[in-house]
């Protein structure tokens, strides 16, 4: 599923309102690291997540898929002799390196947070503070906040990969193409993501 806020899309443009906007991300991070959640980021990819969920859960979640990746990839991500935040950052980007290369998309310069909640329900929630209306997803994308949102009782390579190929298209053309057909690429990378290599 994906969501436009289009709203917010213009913002960036000016860079007064840049330096306004990183101001209120750093106060916006502070403020949920104070609510504990955890931030993690590497290169491209900012994954938030409360404190108190199953790291080890979560990883296997993000493995239930088996494509083939490169051996230094692979270290990355399966190697116990590396902290398990690190092979989960590690497995996260092979599964966006994974997607565009399925999709022939590498829009430049694109980067993007994972929000994982602890369940539906608080997901429901999150839907409800952005959006003013109520919806049920499993996970959703939004490109005018540049965020996956998903929780722990749905989370796993494929609801990632798919509402990555959300984000990678909006990233990557200057119009964004009907919902019904970014819908169809998403799925796509989903259902092919053990093909082709
Ligand atoms: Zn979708």
């Amino acid at each position: 599923m994906k969501i436009r806020l289009a709203g917010l899309i213009i913002t960036g443009i000016l860079i007064t309102w840049c330096h306004a906007i990183f101001a209120e991300d750093a106060a916006d991070m502070a403020a949920e690291e104070a609510q504990g959640w955890v931030f993690r980021k590497n290169s491209c990819i900012t994954l938030i997540y409360p404190d108190d969920i199953n790291l080890k859960k979560l990883e296997a979640r993000l493995k239930s898929r088996c494509f083939s990746v490169s051996a230094i990839e692979k270290d990355m991500f399966a190697n116990p002799a590396y902290e398990i935040e690190d092979r989960i950052m590690a497995r996260l980007e092979s599964i966006f390196l994974r997607t565009k290369e399925i999709l022939a998309m590498d829009p430049p310069s694109m980067s993007m947070k994972i929000k994982v909640f602890r369940n539906r329900y608080e997901l429901s929630d999150e839907y409800y503070l952005i959006f003013k209306t109520i919806q049920h997803y499993r996970s959703f994308y939004v490109h005018g906040l540049k965020t996956i949102y998903t929780s722990m009782q749905d989370v796993s390579d494929s609801e990632i990969s798919h509402e990555m190929g959300h984000a990678v298209i909006d990233n990557y053309f200057t119009v964004i193409p009907p919902a019904k057909i970014a819908e169809i690429l998403a799925t796509y990378v989903d259902s092919h993501l053990e093909e082709g290599r």
